[in-house]
């Protein structure tokens, strides 16, 4: 059997550099270290955050006066900056500077007067944390059809929470058209997400089956599986190597491995290694069963 990898899969940049400056923080062993919710979606690396010192809080006030605050790549809004200085953190922010662009454009437009509008999941803490920089003013809207309900204004602005896929945000555009005097549209899409789902797609269409790599809790990752599901290929998620099923690799010639942007090299690594030593064993028992099956038709077919 055939391993072959999306060529984009994995640790996107802000990820990237929200581990490092972590790593970084970490070493400098003076006080102790926190972050707010989980840094990454991905159980395995948040063992080895904690492992090397870092807390997971789920509040600033869960944090002892004097310590670090790592602000993730999702981003914070102003009001928990605000409290974090107040007890006396230093922050160290991680915001990926493509959410950090949306969050500024926000504030900007909003001061201004413009009802800015975010094309997202109102639940998810990047959505969040660009609302809070507009003083809670921003309105949220998943898809075009809650974009209808909005009133005609004269000054409005748009953008889109960074994972957003670009026909969604597009459709919204389109509607605001009609609803604003005036409307700036700030395309704040970042090309890491699109780049992951456009390679897990062209790949799906060419295996006989799919792996995903990522942690359960991470939406960009369960978005991955969804397309590659569509693309009308056996698709399955896993944290790491050892959920994979032999059973999904039986006559199976080509399997196509993908990961979220959460999930770093040495888990796709691993689950790589062993799709391999799946895809062999799963060979030999097919061997065994077929020479087993001529060599019993042979008999039955001998006369006598
Ligand atoms: Fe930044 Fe894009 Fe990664 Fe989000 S998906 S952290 S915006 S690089």
């Amino acid at each position: 059997m055939q391993v072959r990898r999306a060529e984009k899969a994995g640790f996107c940049f802000g990820v990237k550099r929200a581990l490092n400056l972590a790593m970084i923080t970490t070493r400098e062993r003076d006080g102790p270290v926190y972050c707010l919710g989980p840094l990454i979606h991905n159980p395995q690396v948040m063992e080895k955050l904690a492992a090397a010192g870092i807390q997971e809080i789920a509040g600033v006030e869960e944090a002892r006066p004097g310590g670090k605050l790592i602000i993730r790549s999702h981003g914070v809004g102003p009001g928990i900056l605000a409290a974090a200085r107040e007890r006396d953190l230093k922050v160290v922010d991680a915001t990926c500077p493509f959410v950090g662009r949306a969050q500024k454009l926000a504030h900007s437009e909003a001061a201004g007067g413009t009802l800015v509008v975010v094309v997202g999941d109102k639940n998810h803490p990047e959505v969040q944390g660009i609302v809070d920089w507009t003083g809670g003013r921003a309105v949220v809207v998943e898809g075009p059809q809650e974009a209808q309900k909005l009133p005609a204004v004269a000054h409005m602005a748009v953008l889109a929470q960074t994972t957003q896929p670009l026909a969604n945000f597009q459709a919204v555009v389109d509607v605001l058209q009609q609803k604003a005097g005036q409307l700036k549209v700030y395309n704040t899409i970042c090309h890491a997400t699109g780049a992951r789902q456009q390679a897990a797609l062209e790949l799906a269409r060419e295996v006989d089956v799919m792996v995903v790599v990522g942690g359960a809790s991470s939406a960009n990752t369960r978005k991955l599986a969804a397309l590659c599901r569509q693309a009308g290929v056996p698709t399955y998620q896993v944290e790491t190597a050892r959920e994979l099923d032999p059973a999904w690799f039986r006559g199976v010639k080509v399997a196509g491995l993908t990961a979220g942007a959460s999930t770093p090299d040495w888990i796709i690594e691993e689950v790589e290694r062993r799709m391999k030593e799946l895809g062999e064993m799963v060979a030999v028992e097919e061997n065994i069963k077929d020479t087993s099956v001529a060599g019993e038709e042979g008999q039955m077919a001998a006369p006598g």
